[in-house]
This record gives C-alpha cells, sequence and structure tokens, in this order.
C-alpha cells in the first residue's frame, strides 16, 4: 500500500524519464484500472500529449499534460515502472502501457484497486485532499484544530487524507509511536504538547522514509523495479512481539478502524 514516500520515490524516479516527452500510445489491459473518463475517452484524451510535469499530491502521481492531468493511484499494490527497467516490472499484471517517445511505462497492479484517470483540472480534482504533510499549509494549529473537533481514534484522524495527505497505515503506527501516543485515542483528547509531538513524528518519520526510498513489505517498487529500503527502520509496524527500541515492551498488534494497528504498550499513551 504505497503512502506519501512511496509514491514522492517513484514521482522522483519518473520524472526525468517521463517530463518533455510525447504519450505516443496507450494500452489499455484492463479497462476498470481507468477510472474516469471511460477507457477509450482515456486514451484519446492522453495520445498525443506532451508531459509537462510530474508531481506528487497525497498518494496521487499528477502528470501535467498540454490539456488537462493524468492522474495514477496506486490503491493496493499498483506499480509504475520503466518497463525491462528491472525484475518488478511483472507483465502478468498488466494494466495500462502509457508507450511515450523512447520509453514504456507500465502500470501493473496485482490487485487491481489502483486506478489512472485524465482530469481537465486536477486542483479540482483532488480538491477535498487535506494539506501536504511536508509543506509550509500542514502546521501543528491546524493539527490540533482537526483533532479538536473529532471524536475519533488519532489513528483514524491521521489516515482522514482530508486532514493530511499521504499518510496511510505505516507511517501513523510509525508517527504515532514517535509521539509516544496510543493509537486509540480519542483525537480531541491530545494536550498541544502531544499534536506538537505527533506533528514533528509524521513530518521526521516521512522525510526517513523518503530518504529510505519507501518502505517494501511486498509489492511497492519504485520505477525502477527496485525495492524501498525503509522496512528496518520500522519500530512498529509488522513487528509484534518483538522489543519496543524506546522502552522493550513487546509490540503489540491490534486493529483499530479496521486496520492492523502496532504499537508499544509500554511508551505510548
Ligand atoms: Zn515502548
Amino acid at each position: 500500500m504505497p503512502e506519501l514516500p512511496e509514491v514522492e520515490t517513484i514521482v522522483r524516479g519518473l520524472r526525468g524519464v517521463v517530463v518533455g516527452k510525447r504519450i505516443r500510445r496507450v494500452e489499455v489491459h484492463w479497462a476498470r484500472s481507468i477510472a474516469a473518463p471511460d477507457p477509450a475517452e482515456f486514451v484519446a484524451r492522453l495520445e498525443g500529449q506532451r508531459v509537462l510535469g510530474l508531481d506528487r499530491r497525497g498518494k496521487y502521481v499528477v502528470g501535467r499534460l498540454e490539456d488537462g492531468f493524468l492522474l495514477a493511484h496506486l490503491g493496493m499494490t499498483g506499480q509504475l515502472v520503466v518497463a525491462d527497467a528491472g525484475e518488478g516490472d511483472d507483465c502478468r499484471y498488466l494494466r495500462v502501457a502509457l508507450v511515450l517517445e523512447g520509453v514504456r511505462v507500465h502500470f501493473s497492479d496485482v490487485r487491481k484497486l489502483g486506478h489512472l484517470a485524465w482530469v481537465p483540472d486536477a486542483g479540482v480534482a483532488l480538491g477535498s485532499l487535506g494539506p501536504e504533510p511536508l509543506s509550509a499549509g500542514f502546521t501543528v494549529e491546524g493539527l490540533a484544530a482537526a483533532a479538536a473537533r473529532r471524536r475519533v481514534a488519532i489513528k483514524a484522524l491521521l489516515l482522514d487524507q482530508r486532514v493530511l495527505a499521504g499518510v496511510g497505515n505505516i507511517y501513523a503506527d510509525e508517527a504515532l509511536h514517535g509521539a509516544g501516543i496510543a493509537p486509540w485515542r480519542q483525537a480531541c483528547t491530545l494536550r498541544l504538547e502531544e499534536v506538537d509531538a505527533l506533528w514533528r513524528a509524521i513530518r521526521g518519520e516521512l522525510e526517513r522514509a523518503i530518504g529510505n526510498r519507501g518502505t517494501t513489505l511486498r509489492d511497492y517498487r519504485d520505477s525502477a523495479g527496485r525495492e524501498g529500503g525503509h522496512r528496518k527502520a520500522l519500530r512498529v509496524y509488522g513487528r509484534a512481539g518483538e522489543p519496543c527500541v524506546r522502552c522493550g515492551t513487546p509490540i503489540a498488534r491490534m486493529v483499530i478502524c479496521g486496520r492492523s494497528s502496532y504499537h508499544c504498550p509500554g511508551c505510548q499513551h
């Protein structure tokens, strides 16, 4: 399940490969991987257009075209890989191929929960997303205000893409551990110093993960088909039973908001 650091890594890898190139042809192998418009119009909208820029917004890859935008959301298992770049490019799960001048980019997706879309205006299409956690728009005050008005577990608040964009299950758990806050705490009960610690932990965790080119649990690959290197740096996620690096208490796993959650019962309150 690629989150902000994984999508950022993919975008950084693809940017130099696709920006400035014209999209010659689009091959749709699985129609339902196209969210909008219908697949035939999607192909017609893209073919012949030059890619002017490539960026990330939340967990979306945003390609700026001469007319409109190409959006990609990787869902659980989606990959955007330069074809023939590495072993991560598994053609069995190829859903859409973008054939650009001199390069093919494959959208592969085992579980088929990811999608591509063409939209006239990315700002409108992604308008409900909250601030980017690593931007100046994400502030302690803003996070405190969002927490104060919500009677939900703090973990659920962090997963809410309208509150902040790009954090998912892994980095929510890691940030909450970093801040010493239990995932089930009601968001509205957090004190300002706790919100401040959480704000720092979110940003620090995401920056470290980007530095390690993301976390590969199973499916995530960068645009060259390589695994990310951040898994070894995770302190709670996927580490049930292992001693907490901070206090030695065994890490516990529980289900919160329907998601596997990992935390330390010793130092997260
Ligand atoms: Zn601990």
